[in-house]
């Protein structure tokens, strides 16, 4: 019963101070949250003891009667919140859920039709280095040279062309709203499957800020840790019987072993909190805050892919500034100001280089910012940029000093995590 701090004073220490970090430093990274003390308790249950391989009421371990109270009300919860009649909520992870539904859905060599990763794809809708790209034919669509946007002649074309078995819609850097209708009607003409994953935007469905992927999908997954703001972890979803039964075998004993019955837990428990009426409160502060922060950089001389966001995530194209991604990450750091250098579509720039940042608004927006906070953020940014722009990679020390002292002090005025 020794408490972590004596009994591992290292792992201690290392999470003290990314508390600290989290604490005192601005989360600008889109895919990332704050989760509740809640989800916490819940996720450092002692459900993590506890093995449950197979589903409520059909386990192949004795013992499973609480963990079942957990599993099934989080798949009620998320039946509810998106308006579905199937929920599969023991992927371990976003990647994991959507390896589940080629699984169910596809045999190796099938041919899917996924957006590119550098025009805002994500690795496991087939991309070379990941199994989705080597397993399966992956052909990849990207977005209109002239405004960023999804290209559906393009997709529909490669569609007629490539016959596949399956098209996927959404991705980790698309700050529009996406047409799922459009992507259903070309999956009909070619007779695929649609898989919509919205772990980025599943938030802002939950809270009907974003169109809902049903019933135009035949199966949706997601992240239950981005705007969701659950624990890490995935989830699948559909209204289709038959497919549900698929994708249960897919995951167990398909892919997966022992479910992860705290973070399911943990799971139902930030469900929960979505099924709140102050979740939709604060998805919409999400979306205002987001659209706060890229007006203000487009005020001070950067560009934002698409002109702006319907969203909670922007791609901000430092090239007016004649600065790299991979600098401004480094500098805004620097500043106590933590996001992703991005590739913005046709970037001239390695993928190891970049000429963007992706910036979200999900996290601070948790700790309590608003629009004020956001375009002050903003202004912060371009400062830093703006050193950068005038001395390259090292930047203006005294700028990301003095930056870093106001950040400090904001976040001082929004604490989170002050419970003992
Ligand atoms: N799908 C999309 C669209 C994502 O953005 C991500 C994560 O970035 C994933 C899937 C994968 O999720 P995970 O990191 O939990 O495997």
């Amino acid at each position: 019963d020794e408490p972590l701090s004596s009994r591992d004073p290292e792992i201690w220490g290392a999470i003290q101070k990314e508390l600290g970090r989290q604490q005192n430093e601005i989360e600008l990274i889109a895919s990332e949250n704050i989760v509740s003390q809640a989800v916490l308790e819940a996720q450092g249950s002692v459900m993590t003891n506890k093995y449950a391989e197979g589903y409520p009421g059909r386990r192949y371990y004795g013992g499973c009667q609480y963990v079942d109270i957990a599993e099934n009300l989080a798949i009620e919860r998320a039946c509810e919140l998106f308006e579905c009649q199937f929920a599969n909520v023991q992927p371990n992870s976003g990647s994991q859920a959507n390896q589940g539904v080629f699984t169910a859905l596809l045999q190796p060599g099938d041919t899917i039709l996924g957006m590119s990763l550098d025009a805002g794809g994500h690795l496991t809708h087939g991309a070379k280095p990941n199994q989705s790209g080597k397993w399966f034919n992956a052909v990849q669509y990207g977005v209109r040279r002239q405004d960023n946007l999804p290209d559906y002649d393009q997709i529909a074309a490669l569609a007629e062309e490539h016959k596949p078995k399956m098209i996927i819609a959404g991705g980790s850097a698309i700050p529009r709203i996406l047409d799922f209708a459009k992507f259903r009607e070309i999956a009909d003409s070619v007779g695929a499957y649609l898989l919509v994953d919205m772990a980025h935007f599943a938030g802002l469905v939950a809270a009907g800020l974003y169109p809902s992927p049903f019933p135009h999908a035949h199966v949706a997954t997601t992240t239950t840790h981005k705007t969701l703001r659950g624990p890490r972890g995935g989830m699948i979803l559909t209204n289709d019987e038959a497919i549900s039964k698929k994708v249960n075998s897919a995951i167990f004993p398909g892919i997966q072993g022992g479910p992860l019955m705290h973070v399911i837990a943990a799971k139902a428990v930030a469900f929960g909190e979505a099924l709140q009426p102050g979740f939709r409160t604060y998805q919409e502060q999400v979306v205002r805050n987001a659209q706060a922060l890229a007006d203000q950089l487009m005020k001070g001389g950067l560009d934002i892919v698409t002109g702006g966001t319907d969203s909670h995530v922007m791609l901000v194209d430092l090239r007016p500034k004649s600065v790299t991604g991979a600098d401004t990450e480094k500098a805004l750091g620097r500043a106590h100001i933590t996001c992703n250098k991005n590739g913005i579509p046709f970037d001239p720039e390695k993928p190891t280089v970049t000429s963007g940042i992706r910036l979200g608004s999900p996290a601070a927006t948790t700790r309590g910012f608003g629009e004020p906070e956001f375009r002050q953020i903003a202004d912060w940014i371009v400062e830093v940029v703006d050193g950068l722009a005038a001395n390259g990679a090292e930047g203006n020390a005294a700028v990301e000093e003095k930056v870093r002292a106001e950040v400090e002090a904001l976040c001082g005025r929004f604490p989170i995590y002050t419970a003992p």
